[in-house]
């Protein structure tokens, strides 16, 4: 059996011990065309999303740059006409900075269309704002955990004014309050995001397709996921794990109920 815990495996031990248990044993969930295609989705508008971010970022330092080249050149042109100087430099040196100045100017027009192009994108995807970290759509690094046996990778993560923040994309209906194998399985991804940024996130992002819910990462959160850590670690030493529930709606919304030897429904 496997070592190392996914924030997925939380996810799926903390709805149903039994659940985990036989996705170990290599039992697929079923997982809607709807799910899958959203994920896609999402997995593309957060992708183009990132590049259009980079391009605004690479726009307006270029432009930045090209601007102070332009004044330098100015204002060198000014001294040596006031100095008397020769006049072909003098003169080269106003065309190049008139062309620094152009190339500076088309640059920031540029970071600008970039720019809406990115609100654009997080308005029609409704995506979490911020600027994109990375995104689980293969170039993202795996996050693993220093002390304890876990690892995952969010859906993307975004850098809001220095803090990195999780989000994990969920299909299906929207719930009127998140469910708690989600929220699990988020503390997981925030508390690898800590470790892997060095800040602590101060809530990370479930994203249903009609609402998006801010979890705060509280201590309580945090030890709630820890604990099912070590439950799972338990298990896969004892190779035991059963329903630990008494809710048959939960057996009938399982991914893995087909042929489940516990299930209540
Ligand atoms: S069907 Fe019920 S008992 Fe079986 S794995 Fe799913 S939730 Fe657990």
């Amino acid at each position: 059996m496997a070592t190392t815990i996914s924030a997925g495996d939380v996810g799926r031990y903390a709805y149903c011990a039994l659940n985990w248990k036989r996705s170990l044993e290599g039992i697929e969930g079923k997982k809607s065309a709807r799910g899958i295609r959203r994920h896609q989705e999402v997995s593309k508008d957060v992708d183009a999303l990132e590049l259009f971010q980079e391009r605004a970022r690479w726009s307006i330092q270029t432009s930045f740059l090209l601007a102070l080249f332009a004044i330098s050149g100015a204002a060198l042109a000014l001294e040596l006409l006031f100095l008397d100087a020769q006049t072909p430099l003098r003169l080269g040196l106003i065309v190049l900075s008139v062309g620094w100045l152009m190339g500076s100017l088309y640059l920031f027009l540029f970071d600008l269309y970039f720019r809406g192009r990115s609100e654009q994108i997080i308005r029609k995807a409704r995506l979490v704002e911020g600027e994109i970290k990375s995104s689980d759509s293969g170039k993202a690094p795996l996050l693993v955990a220093k002390h304890v046996p876990l690892q995952g990778r969010p859906d993307y993560v975004v850098d809001r004014d220095g803090t990195h923040i999780p989000v994990e994309v969920k299909s299906g209906k929207t719930p009127p309050r998140p469910y708690d194998s989600h929220v699990m399985q988020l503390a997981a991804y925030c508390f690898l995001v800590q470790e892997h940024y060095g800040t602590r996130p101060p809530f990370g992002v479930l994203a249903y397709p009609d609402r998006q819910f801010e979890i705060r990462y509280t201590p309580k959160i945090e030890d709630d996921m820890l604990r099912y850590l070590l439950r799972i670690e338990l298990a896969l030493r004892t190779g035991e794990a059963h329903r630990d529930h008494e809710n048959p709606r939960r057996c009938m919304g399982c991914s893995r109920r087909e042929g489940c030897p516990e299930r209540l429904a």
